[in-house]
């Protein structure tokens, strides 16, 4: 087996041979997708009024224990597609009026779709391409894709080691996300709008977990300390826990007091530029149907 053929693509660092075999995250080399479609409920930068258009890759390489796409992330299903029907893809969803083409956990895939990106541009998608991912991923890794990524939307799930060793099995979680956060800020820089829509720029995630109020707080700090206002910070209270199978800290939804109590300490940080989820966001309907819409041309 040959170096090129051993995945260390991300920081799992399997050394499979994914031509033969799947490594943590569960996927051979072929990209499998589960759904393409546009999407509502991203930050309104992203959704717009027409949609995000949404494209779901089976497989994982963080596999949360509190995942709301288990079915998806565990790799139990997905549509196979090669460099060119990934592109067709791209540009059949383009055709539905979207603002954009929203890759949802893609960083196991990452040179697949590269390639893909380039095929769709050189045919004229013109779109901006969002990459949504776990922020578990290499620094080098995304640097393959500097030039065809226009919005990062990553998450940034935890500070503390033991918590994110306990729920994503990735104690090194913290340092590997701030690598990849530095990285996509140093491609795409301040963000750029054009009719309330994000063209260019760098949105990071944090759900706040039940029982995990101060480390979103230490996350906070972090990040207002480390990018100050060139990054947008999405605060979420859409946690639902949709296992039996939970350790029993997770099986609670996150309370409004703890909620407010991380947007009260942003606020005091000084961080202004971020959104903020209200009302009942702790559904299960605001995950999508993994029914292969938008695959109807995929074998
Ligand atoms: S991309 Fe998959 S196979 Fe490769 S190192 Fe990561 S988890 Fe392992």
């Amino acid at each position: 087996m040959t170096e090129k053929e051993k995945c260390t693509l991300c920081p799992r660092n399997c050394s499979v041979d994914r031509n033969q075999n799947a490594g943590y995250c569960g996927e051979l080399s072929t990209v499998r997708v589960t759904r393409a479609a546009p999407h509502f409920w991203e930050e309104p930068c992203i959704s717009g009024n027409l949609g995000s258009g949404t494209v779901f890759f089976s497989g994982c390489n963080l596999r949360c224990v509190f995942c709301q796409n288990k079915s998806i992330s565990l790799s139990k299903f997905g549509k196979e597609a090669d460099i060119d029907s990934l592109a067709q893809l791209f540009i059949d969803l383009s055709k539905t009026g979207v603002h954009n083409i929203n890759l949802v956990t893609p960083s196991h895939f990452t040179s697949q779709i590269a390639k893909a990106i380039e095929k769709a541009k050189l045919l004229g998608l013109d779109l901006p391409f969002v990459w949504n991912s776990s922020g578990y991923e290499k620094a080098n890794a995304l640097k393959s894709l500097d030039g065809l990524i226009d919005v990062y939307l990553p998450d940034f799930k935890y500070k503390s080691p033991y918590l994110s060793k306990r729920y994503s099995n990735a104690a090194d979680y913290f340092d590997v996300a701030t690598e990849a956060v530095d990285e996509m800020l140093k491609q795409v820089g301040k963000a750029v709008f054009k009719d309330g829509l994000m063209k260019k720029g760098v949105i990071v995630r944090h759900l706040v977990l039940p029982g995990c109020a101060e480390d979103s707080k230490a996350i906070l700090r972090h990040l207002a300390k480390r990018y100050g206002d060139r990054i947008y910070i999405s605060i979420m209270n859409q946690y639902t826990p949709i296992d039996h199978d939970l350790p029993d800290s997770l099986s609670r939804r996150t309370t409004e007091e703890e909620y407010i109590s991380v947007l009260d300490y942003a606020s005091m940080l000084g961080i202004r530029k971020g959104f903020i989820q209200e009302g009942d966001t702790a559904k299960e309907s605001f995950i999508p149907a993994f029914d292969y819409t938008g695959l109807e041309n995929l074998k």
